[in-house]
C-alpha cells in the first residue's frame, strides 16, 4: 500500500488515484489516512473511542466556507484514521451497518401483512415493470420484504411529501426504506407500510 501526503489518501499503486501524483512512498503505520465524512457528532465520538484504543484519529470540519464566516457550527467532518487503525475502524462501522440493517428488516418484516399500494401508485408501478395483469403486486411486494436481504433507510418522510393517508398532522410519518432481494427493490414507508415504488434489478 502507498501514501499520498498531498492528500492524505492510501492507494494500491504508487499513482495517487485522486491528485494523480506518482513515485508515492509506502505507506506507514502512523500516517493518518483518509476514512469518510461523518456528521460532526459522531466523528467526535469515534475519535475518542479511536484515541482510546491508541489509534491516532485527525478531524477536519467539512463544509461551506458560508456557513462558517457566518459562524454556525459545521455538520460535517472529514475523518482521518491511522494506517494500523483503520482496518480496526472500518471492521467496527461494517458491524455497525449490519447491525441496524438487521433491526430494520425484524421492525419491518413482522408487519407484512400491512403492506398496502394506492391505486395511483399501483398503475404507475404496474407500467414500471411490465407486469402482466393477472399477476399480484402486492404478492410480489412481499416476497421481496420476505426475502430481502439489503435494506437502507432513505431518511425521514418529510411533511412536504406527506400523502392524503397522512393529513393528520400528528400522525407518525416513519422513513422510506429500500428492501431489496438482489431482484427486486421495494421502497416503502416503514410505519403505514405504504408501497411507493418497486424497481427490477
Ligand atoms: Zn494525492
Amino acid at each position: 500500500m502507498f501514501y499520498c501526503e498531498n492528500c492524505n489518501l492510501q492507494n494500491q499503486t504508487n499513482r495517487c488515484a485522486k491528485c494523480g501524483r506518482k513515485n508515492l512512498r509506502q505507506v506507514q503505520a502512523e500516517d493518518f489516512c483518509f476514512f469518510r465524512r461523518l456528521p460532526a457528532n459522531k466523528a467526535e465520538n469515534l475519535k475518542a473511542t479511536l484515541e482510546a484504543k491508541g489509534i491516532g484519529c485527525a478531524l477536519l470540519p467539512y463544509g461551506t466556507g458560508l456557513r462558517s464566516r457566518v459562524g454556525m457550527k459545521l455538520e460535517d467532518c472529514l475523518v482521518f484514521v491511522q494506517y494500523h487503525g483503520l482496518a480496526y475502524v472500518e471492521d467496527l462501522f461494517l458491524q455497525e451497518e449490519n447491525a441496524k440493517m438487521q433491526a430494520l428488516l425484524q421492525a419491518i418484516q413482522p408487519n407484512v401483512g400491512k403492506l398496502h399500494v394506492l391505486p395511483k401508485d399501483e398503475k404507475h408501478i404496474r407500467r414500471k415493470l411490465r407486469m402482466h395483469p393477472t399477476e399480484d403486486l402486492l404478492e410480489l411486494c412481499k416476497s421481496v420484504v420476505l426475502s430481502a436481504n439489503k435494506v437502507f433507510d432513505g431518511g425521514e418522510i418529510s411533511y412536504e411529501l406527506q400523502d392524503e393517508e397522512c393529513f393528520n398532522p400528528d400522525a407518525v410519518l416513519g422513513h422510506y426504506c429500500c428492501l431489496s432481494n438482489g431482484q427486486h427493490e421495494v421502497w416503502l414507508n416503514s410505519v403505514s407500510m405504504r408501497v411507493y415504488k418497486v424497481v427490477k434489478i
